[in-house]
C-alpha cells in the first residue's frame, strides 16, 4: 500500500515538474521573442515624501508589451536562464536615454530607481555599463538608483557587495528591497552597503495596525539608528499612510498616491 503510494507521488511529482518546466521553456520563449521585437517597457511608480506627499523618486518597473505575464512571473524565468543580464542593459539604456530626454524638454529631473537581481552582479559588466551610459547621457548619478533584495548577498555574497559599493562611490544610492520577505535578519542591514531599506508590503500588511505594530515602529527606528531611510511599499490607504507617517517612515510607495504607468516625455515628471 503504501509503496503503491509512493509511486502515485512519484508520479504526481514529475508531472508537475514536467508542466513546470513547459511552462517555464514558454516564458524563455516569450523573453526571448520579447527581446527580438523590441517589447520591453518600463512603467514607473512615484516614490513620495511622508512629509508632504512630493515625488521624491521613481520606480522603474519593466512589462512586456502585449503579453499578458506579469513581472513576478517572467523576472523569475529572465533570471535562470540569463536573460535578466541583456535585459538588464536595456533598461539602464532606456533610464538613461528618458532621463536625458526629459532634461532637454525643461523637465525638472528626480532620480530613476531600478530593479537589479543578483545574476545581473556576477561579473562587473553592469557596473561598467552603468558607468558608461551616465557618462554618455552626461547625466549626475545621483539620477540612477540601485534596488536590490538580500538574495544578492545569499547568492554571491562577497562580489556583490564590491559591485555595490563601486556602485555607491559613484554617487549611486542603493536600496534593500523586500525587507521583511525571505530572511531579513537585521544583520544584513549592518554590512550591507545600502542607503535604504524599502519595508515589504507583506511585512506592512502583518504589522501595521495589528497589537503588534511596535514591530513596525521599532523597525523604522532601528533603521534610522543605522543611518538608513525607511520606504514602506504598497500603501493603498489614507490610513495607512497617516501611521506610517506618524512612525516616522521617511518615504511611501504605493497605490494610495500612484500606480505604475507609462510615462510620456515631459507626463509624469512635471516641469
Ligand atoms: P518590487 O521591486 O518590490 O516592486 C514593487 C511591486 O509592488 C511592483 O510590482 C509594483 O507594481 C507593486 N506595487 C506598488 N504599489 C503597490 C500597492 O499599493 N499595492 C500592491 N498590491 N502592489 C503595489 P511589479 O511591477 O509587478 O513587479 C514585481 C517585482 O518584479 C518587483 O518587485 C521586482 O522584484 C521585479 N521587477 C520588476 N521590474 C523589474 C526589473 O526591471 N528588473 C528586475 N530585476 N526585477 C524587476
Ligand atoms: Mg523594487
Ligand atoms: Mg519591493
Ligand atoms: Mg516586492
Amino acid at each position: 500500500e503504501a509503496k503503491k503510494e509512493g509511486k502515485n507521488r512519484f508520479c504526481y511529482f514529475t508531472e508537475a515538474l514536467t508542466s513546470n518546466f513547459d511552462y517555464a521553456v514558454n516564458v524563455e520563449k516569450e523573453l526571448r521573442s520579447a527581446l527580438e521585437e523590441q517589447r520591453f517597457v518600463l512603467f514607473y511608480q512615484a516614490i513620495v515624501s511622508a512629509e508632504d506627499g512630493d515625488v521624491v523618486s521613481y520606480e522603474a518597473l519593466l512589462r512586456i508589451e502585449a503579453s499578458s505575464l506579469s513581472p513576478v512571473e517572467f523576472i523569475p524565468i529572465a533570471e535562470s536562464s540569463g536573460l535578466i543580464v541583456p535585459i538588464g542593459f536595456l533598461i539602464v539604456e532606456e533610464v538613461c536615454r528618458k532621463l536625458n530626454k526629459w532634461r532637454e524638454n525643461g523637465v525638472l529631473l528626480k532620480p530613476i530607481a531600478i530593479n537589479i537581481s543578483a545574476k545581473q552582479l556576477y561579473d562587473n559588466s553592469l557596473v561598467l555599463f552603468i558607468k558608461t551610459c551616465l557618462k554618455r547621457y552626461d547625466l549626475p548619478a545621483y539620477l540612477l538608483e540601485i534596488e536590490v533584495t538580500e538574495s544578492v548577498l545569499i547568492e554571491n555574497s562577497g562580489y556583490a557587495i564590491q559591485r555595490l559599493e563601486a556602485l555607491r562611490a559613484e554617487g549611486i544610492s542603493i536600496s534593500l528591497d523586500d525587507f521583511g520577505t525571505g530572511y531579513s535578519s537585521l544583520s544584513y542591514l549592518t554590512y550591507m552597503p545600502v542607503d535604504k531599506v524599502k519595508i515589504d508590503k507583506g511585512l506592512k500588511d502583518k504589522f501595521l495596525f495589528l497589537e503588534n505594530s511596535a514591530v513596525m515602529k521599532n523597525l523604522i527606528s532601528i533603521c534610522h539608528d543605522l543611518n538608513l531611510k525607511v520606504v514602506t511599499e504598497g500603501v493603498e490607504t489614507e490610513a495607512e499612510y497617516q501611521r506610517l507617517k506618524s512612525f516616522g517612515s521617511d518615504l511611501i510607495q504605493g497605490y494610495y498616491f500612484d500606480k505604475p504607468g507609462p510615462i510620456g516625455d515631459g507626463g509624469k515628471m512635471d516641469p
